[in-house]
């Protein structure tokens, strides 16, 4: 315990057990190979199968990944509006949208959707993407070419037509046989699936708008969410997700792991603090603290909240005004990782462990990498800050993370373990319990659909299957368990 970078006893998974490939340049992303020294080994083993499908869809990526010449070929056609069927090589465009940790898990979601459609996913950088994250698929790359002919593809919003809802909803298709093989499909159509999404948005969800989809070439998609529980409930996908995830809760843990390696820049921001601050200690404690209010804080409900849950669940020990005697009652050290817009909680916390002594002699240090107060998502090193800040969060023993914020789910998912998290406050008064152990590592889907799609009504999508649950911070939102 204690006191990484782990040498090469450990490095021997620097591969993450299969899920990533040894054929990258180690020096263009140190992080991709180096990761493996400042994580314990997971006990989450990635299947075979989704290692196979994994290095199958590295090799379709290689194939139709921009600059080839298929994919030369198809935006071309895209360019003359040509009337195409599904060709040889299909895609999801990922448009940049909302906070990093939500593009985070929409990425992943989206991924996992080009996988079970073998589609390739192309990444719109916004302004940042390729400043954050390594190429994660070999010899080509994830981003979508500054040149992409769809130009207006970043104005796609809710009331767009060239939305599959509003196309359903004027009848677009309605003449062309639906889904049928002689159906006439655009070159490519919008998907909706960012939280405002409206019910005919939602049918994306449903097996049969699937079928009238795998015909049109380009899917460009803009969400905010993690929508890969409601793919659980999909008939299409049932059994194919059941051998890429035997393990149905580690679905992030894994995606997460292959899809986001920091850059070097993002990588040096790691490093440095986790050898400064984290590393010599005996246990880490990560205290993610995201506070939805108006005015920035600190408030003292939040504090008294987090003192509440780590008292009830021994997460940190009691502290005392006694001084012990001996000086041997130190026994050992404890670091906690605070990430925060606000410097408040963290300072206070400090404060407490200087002021008072751990009733069980462990040394704790309080750490906080950054306070930026509000939240900048278009400065770079702004993202930057949050993106290394996720990665440290993950780098610890035990996780507390505040309800309804996916920069904690990336953290949880990333480390692979459950995180107790802090409900929601109301009325600014502290909640009772203040906080719980969650049932699994996954993120929360935030906006799912309630629709069961054979009967066509209302349905509570969180009672149909025992894997897919409502989330413990959000009581409509899924996510599986
Ligand atoms: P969510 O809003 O909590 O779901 O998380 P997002 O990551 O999607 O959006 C919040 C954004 O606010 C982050 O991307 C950061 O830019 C910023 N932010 C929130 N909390 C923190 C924090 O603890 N540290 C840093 N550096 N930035 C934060």
């Amino acid at each position: 315990e204690g006191g990484p970078p782990k040498s090469a006893n450990t490095s021997k998974d620097k591969l993450l057990g299969g899920l990533l490939i040894d054929e990258f340049d180690e020096s263009s992303c140190l992080s991709r190979y180096q990761s493996a020294m400042f994580r314990k080994v997971s006990p989450h083993i990635p299947s075979p199968y989704l290692l196979k499908r994994l290095r199958r869809y590295e090799a379709l990526h290689k194939k139709c990944g921009p600059g080839t010449e298929l994919y030369n070929k198809i935006v071309d056609r895209l360019n003359s509006g040509q009337y195409v069927g599904s060709a040889e090589c299909n895609y999801v465009v990922l448009i940049s949208y909302s906070g990093l940790g939500n593009r985070i898990l929409t990425l992943a979601s989206s991924f996992l959707y080009a996988l079970l459609t073998d589609r390739v996913l192309l990444v719109d950088r916004g302004g940042d993407l390729a400043d954050l994250f390594c190429e994660p698929f070999p010899e080509t790359s994830w981003l979508l070419p500054l040149d992409f002919p769809v130009n207006q593809f970043r104005s796609f919003e809710k009331e767009s037509p060239e939305s599959y809802g509003n196309m359903l909803k004027n009848n677009v298709f309605a003449n062309s046989g639906d889904a049928g093989p002689k159906a006439k499909v655009p070159p490519y159509i919008y998907l909706h699936l960012a939280h405002d999404y409206g019910d005919h948005d939602k049918l994306f969800f449903c097996d049969e708008d699937q079928l009238l989809l795998q015909k049109i070439p380009w899917l460009v998609l803009r969400s905010d969410n993690y929508f890969v529980p409601s793919l659980f409930l999909m008939p299409e996908y049932e059994e194919e997700l059941h051998r890429l995830f035997p393990q149905r809760d580690t679905v992030f843990h894994h995606l997460g792991r292959y899809l986001y390696h920091p850059t070097n820049s993002v990588w040096g921001l790691v490093k440095r603090y986790y050898l400064a601050y984290m590393a010599k200690a005996d246990e880490r404690v990560g205290i993610q603290i995201r506070v939805f209010e108006s005015e920035p804080g600190p408030f003292q409900h939040v504090f008294d909240q987090l003192l509440a849950c780590v008292r009830k669940e021994k997460l940190l020990p009691d502290v005392t005004p006694e001084e012990p005697v001996d000086l041997t009652a130190y026994i050992r050290s404890k670091a906690i990782l605070v990430t925060s817009l606000n410097s408040g909680y963290s300072e206070k916390l400090r404060n407490m462990y200087w002021e008072n002594s751990a009733t069980n002699g462990e040394i704790i240090s309080v750490y906080q990498p950054s306070h930026e107060e509000f939240q900048q998502a278009e400065k770079q090193m702004h993202n930057k800050k949050a993106w290394a800040e996720m990665y440290l969060l993950s780098l610890t023993d035990s996780l507390i993370t505040s309800a309804w914020s996916t920069f904690g789910y990336v953290a949880q998912g990333l480390a692979g373990v459950k995180p107790w998290i802090l409900f929601k406050p109301e009325n600014r008064t502290v909640p009772d319990p203040a906080c719980r152990r969650v049932m699994s590592m996954e993120p929360c889907f935030h906006a799912p659909p309630f629709y069961d799609c054979k009967a066509k009504r209302g349905v509570d999508t969180g009672a149909l299957v025992p894997y897919v649950r409502h989330c413990e911070d959000m009581s409509w939102g899924l996510k599986l368990v």
